[in-house]
């Protein structure tokens, strides 16, 4: 009685959610977020390390169940939450001691994979690291280098803030119900940003407008993200003065040159803010 609809695909094998504590490096010093426990099985592994566990489980049919598996455990807490509409900050505060690091580890729900890393990074909370199960396919998405297919909006809005790592990958076989699509666990940790976008909003937004459209120039693209009243000479300057061909793609621009077309874009006025 799974509900395909939440992304419930549970892990059964104990090796595999071993390997997955394992990444996290989790020890008494841990407080983890876990978003989806589901039926507890990871849950289980990650209490048996960490000083506690804070479990966010938004089908209310899994929380009794998850009461009863997990009730030898003193340091586990599960509350009925759509982790997508939870103040962290707050919930931190509730229930954590704030003495501990904070780590994520989940088995994410797949359909909301980005749009949890992205909550996750919007927090502001220092987490000490996220290591998270999603599809292989947003993996390498989430990994890529520039110049690659997999290279994106979501690749740099998420390297801005933080070094990713996949740890190893998952075979479908070992889920229930089995999903159509590999898995693998990633490792995300924060990582020193050395030039900041002096617009953090504007960065994000200049990042997406680059990629709109993949296969148009990167020219075409900024063109239509900063509207056709734009300064075309000044805009090809700019370009220029960032050894940024007109004619690239989005996909051949590191994360530093987008934060630096951000400022330049900023300085320049070339748009009305
Ligand atoms: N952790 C379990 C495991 O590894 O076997 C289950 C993982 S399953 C892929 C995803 C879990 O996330 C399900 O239990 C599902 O009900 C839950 N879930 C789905 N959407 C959610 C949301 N918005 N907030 C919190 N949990 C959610």
């Amino acid at each position: 009685n799974f509900k395909k609809s939440l992304g419930q695909n549970f892990l059964t094998d104990v090796n595999i959610l071993k390997k997955i504590v394992n990444a996290a490096e989790l020890d008494e010093n841990d407080d983890v977020i876990e978003i989806g426990p589901g039926i507890g099985a990871l849950t289980e592994q990650i209490a048996k390390k960490a000083h506690s566990v804070l479990a966010l489980e938004l089908d209310d049919r899994l929380i009794p169940v998850l009461a009863e598996t997990l009730e030898p455990y003193d340091n586990i807490q599960v509350i009925k939450q759509d982790v997508l509409k939870a103040d962290l900050k707050q919930l931190l505060s509730k229930y954590f001691d704030g003495q501990h690091r904070v780590k994520v580890v989940a088995n994410l729900p797949y359909y909301i994979t980005s749009p949890i890393i992205i909550h996750l990074l919007e927090t502001g909370i220092p987490f000490d690291s996220l290591v998270v199960m999603m599809q292989k396919e947003v993996a390498e998405r989430l990994s890529a280098q520039p110049g690659t297919k997999a290279y994106g909006s979501l690749t740099v809005r998420v390297q801005y803030q933080m070094h990713v790592k996949v740890a190893f990958t998952v075979s479908k076989t070992v889920f229930v119900p089995q999903p159509k699509v590999d898995s693998a666990i990633v490792v995300l940790s924060p990582k020193e940003v050395l030039t900041l976008p002096k617009d953090e909003q504007l960065f994000f937004k200049v990042v997406k407008g680059c990629f709109q459209h993949r296969r148009k120039t990167i020219w075409n693209n900024l063109q239509s993200f900063l509207g056709k009243q734009v300064d075309k000479e000044k805009l090809h300057q700019l370009l220029l003065g960032l050894d940024v061909s007109p004619k690239t793609r989005a996909e051949k621009l590191s994360i530093d040159k987008f934060i630096q077309l951000t400022n330049k874009i900023i300085d320049s006025k070339i748009i009305e803010k």
